[in-house]
């Protein structure tokens, strides 16, 4: 009740394909844009003369993402608006060089992906590319948009052949949903309203499309999941346990079981500035209380009992490798999944994924992974973990690689499996 649903969802193509004219022209044709901003559109329009009277939508965008030029660390710019129906998120991942890395960081909270198509040009590798990415970082829903049919005469021959091309490509990588619409961007054709251009085109415009889309909110009905932030105890007389819950819902009484030590305990209260909760679910920030007094701190995962997280210091895993230099097997990295960071080395990389087709390849012993390419690979930890498989619970299944000298962002990870040293699988 009350709360309308939320969309989390990123735009991929290659430069120019119309990412930043296609919501530049959504926000404004849905009346959706700032005031302030349009304004400045209006001016900066006329100034730069690009079109005659034309606004340059692109404009838009580039004005609402200004802060991402003062914040020189943040890759990916994130954009809220919301219709009567819906609140969106749209992930804007700028960047030609660390474009790849900046997808994958968009892509790894988004439900769908817009994966623009110019329609001159058909299916790309970047299109393939950009798909096989989505589906790795676990987007179920695309939309598929067939930009700029104004240049090519509105033809549904031409619109069919690469919706066709699309499917026969797409079908492996299983996506829960694709929908492919003909759109103009520049000209607002099937954005939000129906375009008399392409009256061949019933699919429903683009962004009452995007309010209908049913995606599941997978976390939600995901096994409870809270990795623990901070021991938060002001005073003798509390000891509460801060984090934001990555899976699941939690009620006062409820069992959870604490990892990797394996301690089973019962959550007393759920305490926030405002008073006590009766419960708390996954997306929300939550401070518990446990009836026992039991030695958890930062970087310990509070989960369901009935289904608990695994625990183990060998990894199995899928690494996109983003940087320059190559990854050294057997190097001390620092891995951060959650709010746990632990010293990690590869020990060997396996396979290396197509990033065409998304099929695996053997690689021979003593691989290694360059720049932009996805493999998979086996970690050995200094620690033991909790961890959940990636395809489970992208919050509690995905981590980070650091390098420990230039304290870079070196690649991200998806857990498959997780066993311990000892051989036994926990
Ligand atoms: P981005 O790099 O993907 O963000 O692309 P932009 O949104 O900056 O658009 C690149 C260029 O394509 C701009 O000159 C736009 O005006 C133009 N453009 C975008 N959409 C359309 C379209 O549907 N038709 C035509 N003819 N041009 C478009």
């Amino acid at each position: 009740v009350g709360e309308k649903p939320l969309l989390r969802f990123i735009t991929c193509g290659s430069v120019d394909d119309g990412k930043s004219t296609l919501i530049g022209r959504l926000l404004y044709d849905a009346d959706l844009a700032p005031d302030d901003i349009i304004a400045a559109l209006e001016s900066d329009s006329k100034k730069h003369g690009t079109q005659g009277e034309e606004l340059d939508f692109a404009l838009l965008v580039d004005g609402l993402a200004a802060e991402r030029e003062q914040g020189i660390t943040i890759d990916v710019a994130y954009r809220y608006f919301a219709t009567d129906r819906r609140k969106f998120i749209v992930a804007d991942t700028p960047g030609h060089e660390q474009y790849t890395r900046n997808m994958a960081v968009g892509a790894s909270t988004a439900e769908l992906a817009i994966l623009l198509v110019d329609a001159r040009k058909g299916i790309l590798p970047q299109t393939r590319r950009h798909s096989v990415i989505t589906s790795m970082f676990g987007v179920r829903h695309v939309v598929v948009a067939v930009n700029k049919m104004d240049l090519v005469g509105y033809s549904e021959e031409t619109f069919r052949k690469i919706e066709a091309d699309f499917h026969a490509f797409a079908d492996h990588l299983r996506f829960a949903s694709i929908y492919v619409a003909p759109l103009v961007a520049k000209d607002g054709d099937n954005l939000v309203h129906h375009s008399a251009n392409m009256p061949w085109h019933d699919g429903p415009p683009l962004l009452s499309y995007l309010e209908g889309v049913a995606v599941e909110d997978a976390t939600r009905i995901a096994p409870f999941r809270m990795p623990v932030q901070w021991v938060n105890r002001p005073n003798l007389d509390f000891r509460g346990f801060s984090g934001f819950i990555s899976g699941g819902n939690i009620q006062p009484g409820d069992i959870v079981r604490v990892l990797p030590s394996g301690r089973d305990t019962r959550v007393a209260r759920i305490v926030t500035f405002d008073g006590d909760l009766d419960s708390a679910v996954s997306g929300q920030s939550a401070t518990l209380t446990l009836t026992e007094e039991i030695d958890i701190s930062r970087g310990d995962l509070l989960c369901s009992p009935v289904s608990p997280a695994k625990t183990g210091d060998r990894l199995e895993a899928k690494l996109l490798w983003l940087v320059r230099e190559p990854l050294v097997v057997g190097k001390s990295y620092l891995l951060k999944l959650g709010t746990k960071t632990a010293p990690a080395a590869v020990t060997a990389v396996d396979a290396r994924i197509d990033i065409e087709t998304g099929l695996p390849q053997p690689l021979p012993e003593g691989s290694t992974l360059a720049f932009n390419e996805i493999g998979g690979a086996r970690l050995s930890l200094e620690t033991v973990i909790a961890c959940d498989p990636y395809g489970e619970n992208r919050e509690t299944g995905g981590f980070i690689l650091i390098d420990r000298i230039t304290n870079e962002t070196v690649a991200v990870g998806m857990v498959k499996a997780v066993a311990a040293s000892n051989g036994r699988v926990a």
